[in-house]
């Protein structure tokens, strides 16, 4: 047993002789790693935090050891936020936002919003993505509640907490099939209910459930490490360059004498001169060769 707080972990847990499981996951400096690249209005950054935490949630309800992605799109203030898990546990995130941002509900964040959770098998399968209206819901839990109710149908609750230092978020949701305890989605539900999200940020995981649950019987399994990693690439640069074609972009060389390209969730830049661009297309529809990096 140990009382240091949890850091950049996930972990999952369950309740002994019920179907209901939960997860914890704390960020620190996976979210630090996020906030150090753009600064966000206090009201994104909560819902950037949110998200994050939830994303990695999510993770855990499928079955596949690809990427699971959240996507809200919205008429604004925040017009875009994406974030993203992928193998391994790496997490990274990006907000888009129109000034003024004033602290309200979800729906006064991100407007009239979609939100759109894909899911990447990887190896080939096929993509899976599911989206809903974010309608007038309060909060991002709630908003993403709507979304389990209508695609998985598997009751879920969630409860999300971010400020400039952390992300939590802890889920619990009933699994098909009836337990011995027929009332404890209920009970377990209403217990989660009075999670504050001050708990949430402060609490290491064993203390929380320990606060919520100390009556029932909880079985905590192993912490998984979650960090921030970007998987851009020149090589995924590359592809996007030739989906632009090479009129564009000769068109952008010429304009600015060199292609330069940044990515928008770790700030790593590719640049490309005139000799690189008739590389990249030259070697178009040719089978893959290593390339040297520069
Ligand atoms: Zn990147």
């Amino acid at each position: 047993m140990t009382t240091r707080r949890d850091r950049d972990v996930l972990h999952r847990f369950v309740f002994e002789d019920t179907n209901v499981r939960g997860v914890l996951v704390h960020l620190d400096a996976s979210w630090q790693a996020v906030l150090e690249r753009r600064t966000y209005p206090d009201p994104v950054r909560t819902l950037l935090g949110q998200a994050m935490a939830a994303v990695v949630l999510l993770s855990t309800t499928v079955k596949y050891q690809g990427s699971v992605t959240l996507q809200l799109r919205g008429r604004g203030p925040v017009t875009l936020l994406v974030v993203q898990v992928r193998p391994g546990r790496h997490v990274r995130g990006i907000a888009h936002w129109r000034d003024p941002v004033h602290t309200g509900t979800l729906a006064e964040v991100v407007g009239e919003a979609q939100l759109a959770i894909t899911i990447d098998p990887g190896e080939g399968m096929d993509r899976y993505q599911g989206i809903v209206e974010t309608g007038a819901a309060r909060t991002l839990a709630q908003a993403l509640e709507g979304y389990f109710e209508r695609s998985e149908q598997l009751p879920t609750r969630l409860w999300l907490a971010a400020d400039g230092v952390r992300a939590a978020g802890m889920l619990l949701q009933q699994l098909p099939g009836a337990g011995r305890d027929a009332d404890a989605w209920n009970r377990l539900e209403h217990l989660g209910a009075t999670l504050t999200p001050g708990e949430l940020l402060q609490l290491t995981d064993r203390e929380l459930l320990h606060r919520l649950f100390h009556e029932e019987r909880v079985r905590l399994f192993e912490a998984d490490p979650v960090s921030f990693r970007c998987d851009c690439s020149r090589e995924r640069t590359d592809a996007l360059l030739r989906g632009l074609g090479i009129d564009e972009v000769r068109t952008l060389l010429a304009e600015q004498g060199r292609v330069h390209v940044e990515c928008e969730f770790c700030g790593h830049a590719y640049d490309y001169d005139a000799v690189d661009v008739e590389q990249l297309f030259a070697a178009e529809g040719q089978p893959d060769v290593p390339r040297t990096r520069h």
